[in-house]
């Protein structure tokens, strides 16, 4: 009846990947209970099954227990909340993505070069409040689409930076909004959207013209899935929606629809788009066309803490 267009890259990204297998490295390794503060990623399905192996999640470190093992997630956290750590005595393992690390570093950099930044993200997600942590007070956080509401005057020189999974177009955009306040803005020395978000982006884009309904696996909090759903509709799909899993879709979108497209955020089990495919597919969406824009090969070491061999 009708067919799928599945997109890639889609899924599982290098950063994700180390961040899910340090926490089960440090299960295997040191058993349960390992407390990771907030959500390692965010993906409802990865949490529930990591929590299943012994993983606490917590949202402050108030709630780990003197002694205890914590591991901090892929978002990365403020210099603050390492300090709080240290002077608890707690053992700490950092899974913060290296990209986010990257940008981290970039704060620190352009703070010490003097410049006020603007740090193009959302406020309330957690890689920002990390990265805002890196320089208090010097960085000002606009959202992406409300450029209008930067305070800050240009008194002093201005630096920009964005957040890892935002849209790209709408970030370029933000920039020369930006720009056209301060025309001495500088730049990053590269790009802060990572590598994972832009390439399921631009498939995202590849098929969605083609869509009358593009379908997006990931979770509510998960920024570069929303993301997703935002450059599917954008890029000219007929309607765009995002799921957690295959029983949260709507039986009713597939009213009139010939062509779906499909993808999945950077922090989501592959298994999660198979149970998709499964439930279109038993609607009569079984004629799937892989549609493959580049193919990612970046692995990321795992943090220094898991790197030894086991004892035997
Ligand atoms: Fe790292 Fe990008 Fe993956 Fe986030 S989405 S964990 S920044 S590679």
């Amino acid at each position: 009846m009708g067919r799928v267009l599945l997109a890639a890259p889609r899924g599982f990204c290098a950063g994700v990947e180390r961040a899910i297998t340090t926490v089960e490295e440090a299960l295997d390794r040191f058993g349960p209970p390992v407390y990771v503060r907030k959500q390692i990623v965010h993906n409802t399905s990865v949490i529930h099954d990591l929590t299943g192996r012994g993983a606490v999640f917590v949202d402050e470190l108030d709630e780990v227990p003197d002694g205890a093992l914590v591991v901090f997630s892929a978002h990365g956290v403020a210099p603050a909340v390492k300090e709080e750590a240290r002077l608890r005595g707690l053992a700490t393992i950092d899974a913060t993505c290296p990209l986010v690390t990257k940008v981290h570093k970039e704060a620190v950099r352009m703070a010490e070069a003097g410049y006020e930044i603007v740090l193009i993200g959302h406020a309330e997600h957690e890689e920002v409040e990390g990265t805002v942590g890196e320089a208090p007070g010097r960085i000002h956080v606009v959202d992406p689409a409300r450029t209008e509401d930067l305070t800050a005057d240009g008194s002093a020189p201005v630096a920009w930076l964005s957040q890892t999974t935002l849209a790209v177009d709408e970030t370029m955009r933000a920039v020369e909004e930006l720009r056209g306040r301060f025309p001495a803005l500088a730049d990053p020395p590269s790009d802060d959207i990572c590598y994972a978000s832009q390439n399921r982006q631009e498939a995202v884009t590849s098929i969605a013209s083609r869509c009358d309904l593009v379908i997006v696996v990931g979770s509510a909090n998960s920024s570069n899935s929303r993301r997703l759903v935002e450059v599917a509709v954008n890029a000219g799909a007929g309607a765009a929606y995002l799921i957690d899993r295959a029983c949260d879709a709507d039986e009713r979108w597939l009213a009139g629809v010939r062509t779906v497209g499909v993808s999945s955020g950077a922090s989501v089990p592959e298994g999660l788009v198979e149970e998709l495919l499964g439930w279109l597919a038993a609607r009569g969406y079984a004629d799937v066309e892989p549609v493959t824009l580049t193919e990612e090969t970046l692995t990321f070491s795992l943090p220094p803490e898991l790197r030894s061999p086991r004892e035997p």
